[in-house]
This record gives structure tokens, sequence and C-alpha cells, in this order.
């Protein structure tokens, strides 16, 4: 059944959802409460769609709605760095200088990434993204707060925009095919009525199950373990480092000359005890991840030295000095945090008067630092198409404008999906031969710069 009716019946048993509809909606919705556009969830994904909606010439008649739940708060730059950063490549960086978000984080502080080195703890054959390729630089370090603040102070500016925080829905109803707008009631009962909903509410997206679109997830039982990291002694810290160990994989991102971020994947009683541990204990624990010698196995390590040798008669080394990463010496008080890993799509991102947005439409493993970019992706894709839709002079929910979306998104997200699904799954083996045609395969990709311009580009796009 779907979701809208459950709703109607859960919350006015007694009305059947039409008459519901016209006895009500219709009268309690001022044009006050008439939005052109609601996007519902006001995190990184839903402010800076909101942004970019409203800076967009070809809706510039439109007004944009957007609803979120927590309470808002006038954003300044704390001295202490946030345990949660996001990574976020080229195209991310693209959309947030046009939106002019970038010149508030600027202002604030951020890290480039010049070189990417991931490396196997079982077999120690790694790849390293930067130096070779023609990108400048492979990625930015950003605190998701200072994101947040940056896109809430630009959306600021922007007069066809309101925002509304402690704004938390309690449900919607979407149009049946003789109607044509959605209908949101908020938890205070305040009502409003749009002709697009644009559902950026995370993960457990209350906007996906009113749409009842069938979504694939499941849990990676891991958890992903964050906190900021004091290194030993100051250096240029400009390399993010990712080790596979047989438990999932340990991430360094850049921070400052002394302070790099932690990622770490591990299952859910490791996450357990890593939390519990002393300070002391939680840096050993981490220096021994990074640095500890993992039994070998005689097969793999023939096998690549073997491909090594060949490489290198071919001409085809990539002769890159290999460096090591930073020792830890600390970490900053009270920024060990854990949050739950799983995967997540829905099979469609659209109904009538509906569009899914960002971790609402897909969630997935962080190891290849994607999450979020994907949405931004989504968000660069949904503005250039709702502006062709009003530009020819169709509806904002015209459902062929909002298929392109999905059909366009959906090309780049899935393959991107399956590729970092593939890889949790090739690095979560020690079975001799899934190690030995991973550890054949990174070593043949970290050769082939045209290759890893392709990964890059992919993960840029
Ligand atoms: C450990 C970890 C590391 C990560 N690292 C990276 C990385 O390096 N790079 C990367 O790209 N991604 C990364 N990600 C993923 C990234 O954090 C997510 O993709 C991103 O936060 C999703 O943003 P969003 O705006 O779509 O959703 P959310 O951040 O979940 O925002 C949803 C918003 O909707 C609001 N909301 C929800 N329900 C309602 C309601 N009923 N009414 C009103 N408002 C509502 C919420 O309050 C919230 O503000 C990482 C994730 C984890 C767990």
């Amino acid at each position: 059944m779907a979701q809208s009716s459950i709703w109607v019946s859960n919350v006015f048993g007694k009305f059947s959802r039409n008459n519901f509809l016209t006895k009500h909606f219709s009268s309690e919705v001022t044009s006050k409460n008439y939005y052109d556009v609601v996007i519902a969830g006001g995190g990184m994904v839903g402010t800076t769609l909101a942004c970019t909606l409203g800076k967009n010439s070809k809706l510039s008649s439109k007004r944009i709605l957007l609803l979120e739940a927590s309470k808002g708060k006038d954003w300044s730059l704390p001295e202490k760095y946030s345990n949660r950063v996001i990574s976020i490549n080229p195209g991310t960086y693209k959309l947030l200088n046009d939106s002019d978000i970038w010149k508030h984080i600027k202002n604030g502080r951020y890290t480039t990434v010049k070189r990417l080195q991931v490396w196997d703890a079982v077999s120690d054959t790694s790849i390293t993204f930067g130096e070779q390729t023609s990108a400048d630089d492979v990625s930015y370090i950003v605190e998701n707060d200072l994101l947040l603040g940056a896109a809430s102070e630009e959306v600021k500016n922007i007069n066809n925009v309101e925002v509304l925080y402690n704004a938390k829905v309690k449900c919607y109803h979407l149009p049946d095919f003789h109607e044509n707008s959605v209908e949101i009631i908020l938890e205070d009962g305040t009502r409003y009525s749009s002709e697009l909903l644009l559902g950026c509410d995370g993960v457990n997206s209350q906007v996906r199950k009113a749409m009842d679109v069938n979504y694939l997830s499941w849990s990676y039982n891991q958890m992903g373990v964050v906190a900021t990291l004091k290194l030993s002694e100051e250096i240029e810290n400009t390399v993010a480092w990712q080790r596979f160990l047989p438990t999932g994989p340990i991430a360094f991102l850049p921070l400052t000359k002394t302070l790099s971020s932690l990622v770490w994947s591990t299952t859910p009683e490791h996450a357990k005890n890593l939390l519990k541990q002393s300070e002391s204990e939680f840096v050993d624990s981490i220096n021994e991840a990074i640095w500890k010698v993992f039994s070998r196995n005689s097969v793999v390590d023939q096998a690549t030295k073997t491909f090594d040798n060949l490489l290198r008669m071919m001409n085809c080394s990539a002769d890159t000095v290999r460096q090591y990463p930073p020792k830890i010496a600390g970490i900053e008080e009270g920024s060990r945090a854990a949050f739950p890993l799983g995967f997540g799509h829905a099979t469609s991102y659209i109904a009538k008067g509906a569009v899914l947005v960002g971790d609402a439409a897909h969630r997935i493993h962080p190891l290849a630092g994607q999450g979020v970019n994907l949405g931004f992706g989504d968000v660069v894709c949904l503005n250039r198409i709702l502006g062709n839709a009003v530009y020819s002079g169709s509806k904002l929910n015209d459902l062929s404008y909002l298929k392109e979306y999905e059909t366009e998104r959906q090309r780049h997200n899935v393959p991107t999906m399956l590729a970092v699904e593939g890889l949790h799954r090739l690095y979560n083996s020690n079975f001799t031969p899934v190690v030995l045609l991973r550890s054949l395969g990174l070593q043949a990709t970290h050769v082939m710069n045209p290759l890893k311009k392709i990964i890059v580009n992919q993960a840029a796009a």
C-alpha cells in the first residue's frame, strides 16, 4: 500500500483519502503557504541545492522553500577542527565555486590533497593518484559543518529562497493522477503545498517512503570510526593515506601540518573497543593498523614480484618513490566517534511531484570518499534540467524532464556505486586467488596513467 494512504488512515482515520484532500488541503493551504519548490532536508546537499536553484536565472520567478528539522544557528568557525570531514572532488568544487559557497569555505579553512596513496596490508601492493595524472589537485578536505555553514550563509543572500529551521516534516501526500501539487504537514501542524518536492532528507528519507519506491539496502556490519589526529611531527601534509586491512580500510585525511582526520571502517565489536580505549591505547591501535606487518602469502608475493619485473622489462614501471604515512602522537580530546555504514539505492529517483537527491536516493561505503559527491552531482544535474523545463515552458514537475534527471544520474551513480561495492568486496577477503587478483590489478592500474585518469574523471564527475 502506498505510504501516503497509510498516512491518511493513521492521522485522519475516518476520512477517505480523496475526501480528506478536498475537505482539508484546498481550504487550509493558503497561497502564502504555496511554493513552486519545497526542499525537504537542509543538510549539505539540500542547502547547496537551495542555493543553486535560487541562483539559476531561469528559475528566478519561482518561490523556493527549504525545510530543515534541526535548529538554525549562526555559524562561526570554531578553533578546533570537527571530526566529520569530507573529501570533495573537482566536480563538487566547481559547483560550490559557481554557487558562491566556496568563497565562505575559502575564508574559513580547507586542505588541498595533492596525492592519494592506497595500499593493501596483506600484499603490500599500492597505487598512487595525483602526481602521475594531469589533475592538479586530487581533492579538497572540508569539514561537514563548515560546508553546511557556508551554504547556509550564502542562501541568506537569495531573495526567492526561504529557509525554515525547526521545521520537522511529519508527513507528505504526493499527488494522485488527477492532482497537481504535493501536500506537506510539519509536526507543529503547519501545512504547505508545492508543485515539486525535492527529497534531500538523508538515508532514512521520509520523502522516499512517501514515494513508495523500491529501496535496495544492506548494512556492511561495519562502523566508521572518526577522530582528529595529532601528528608526531610537523610535515607538509598534503597526502591522503588509505590502507586496506583485513577488517576494513583505515584512512588519514590531511587537515594541517600537524593534524589529520581519521576514518577507520571496522567491525562493530572492534569499533566499540576502539571507542572505549584510553587515548594512548587508541593511538597505539591506529599506529599498529597503519604499520603492522601482516603474514604474507608466498604465492601472492612471488606473483607480484614477477609481475613487477615484467612491467620494468616492458619499461612500464611507474617508478614512484614510496612515501610513508605520518606517525600519530595523540588525538584531539572528545573527537572520537563511530557511525554505522551501509549501502542503499532507490530503484527510482522520481515519482509524480517528487524527486530524490543525495543520500535520500543513494548511500555508499566511505572507502572512496564519494558519498556526498554523488549527491552534489545530482544537484548539478537537477538544476540544469529544471532550468531547461521552465525555459521551454514546461512545468517544474513535468515527468519527461524528471525522467531525464533520473536516467542521467543513475547512469553515473550506479556504475560508481558498483565500483565502490566491488572494491569493498575485493578487499574484504583473504582468499588467495582474490588477494592475487586485486594485487595484480592494483599493480597494473598503478602503471597505467590513462586508466588512472579515467578513474579520477569518473570520480570527479
Ligand atoms: C564516516 C563517514 C565518512 C564519510 N566521508 C565522506 C567523504 O569523504 N566524501 C563524501 O563524498 N562522502 C562521505 N561520506 C558520506 C556523506 O557524509 C553523506 O553522503 C552526506 O552527509 C549526505 O548528505 P545529505 O545532505 O544527502 O544528507 P544528510 O546529511 O543526512 O542531511 C539530511 C538532512 O535532512 C534533515 N531531515 C531529515 N528528515 C527530516 C524531516 N522529516 N523534516 C525536515 N528535515 C529533515 C536532517 O535534519 C538533515 O539535516 C561519509 C560518511 C560517513 C558515515
